[in-house]
């Protein structure tokens, strides 16, 4: 046990994923706008004891009404379009929306069918872009992290969330966007 979990230890250093000194948390829905189930894998490596992504503050959750991320997988097809927005208007403000993929980022990678009404930001507004088909456990965690990281004087949309999120309270007043 012991040998464990000093292997475990040695492979999140080599992860190089640095821990904040501010405390906070963000929930993160996801929601398969069609994928391939591709990036849907390397997502649920995340929360695996290797990659832990709770350590950090981040999270996936049951409910678009509990989170403060939506993320997205897949080319967004023609049928989904509703419900993402469905999904977008339950959250509390500050709310933000991740695309992860190259489908979900409109990279071509299934040509324009007229099923697919994508990439995701024709739907929604887009904060965070993490690329690759499918990128890796380190690369959607890196990019999440980043994107927390931004410093609160930035001006950039994601920065007020992270702001919130420390404080631990959400709020319905001030939108970051709409
Ligand atoms: S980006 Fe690649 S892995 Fe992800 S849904 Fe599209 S084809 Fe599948």
């Amino acid at each position: 046990m012991f040998v464990l979990l000093s292997q475990l230890r040695s492979l999140r250093r080599s992860t190089a994923l640095t821990r904040g000194s501010t405390p906070r948390w963000l929930g993160i829905r996801h929601v398969d706008a069609g994928s391939c189930n591709g990036c849907e894998h390397e997502l649920g490596l995340v929360t695996n004891p290797l990659h832990d992504l709770q350590r950090y503050g981040l999270d996936i959750v049951a409910s678009p009404r509990h989170a403060d991320v939506l993320l997205i997988t897949g080319p967004v097809t023609t049928r989904m379009v509703e419900p993402l927005r469905i999904a977008y208007a339950a959250m509390p403000t500050p709310r933000l929306v991740a695309a992860l993929g190259d489908c979900a980022l409109g990279c071509n990678v299934l040509g324009h069918p007229d099923e697919l009404a994508g990439p995701v930001e024709r739907i929604l507004p887009v904060d965070i872009r993490i690329p690759g088909c499918p990128p890796t456990p380190q690369q959607i965690a890196s990019q999440l992290l980043a994107a927390l990281e931004r410093p609160a004087d930035s001006g950039q949309p994601l920065a007020a969330a992270t702001a919130v999120a420390a404080s631990g309270v959400r709020t319905d007043g001030e939108r970051i966007r709409d």
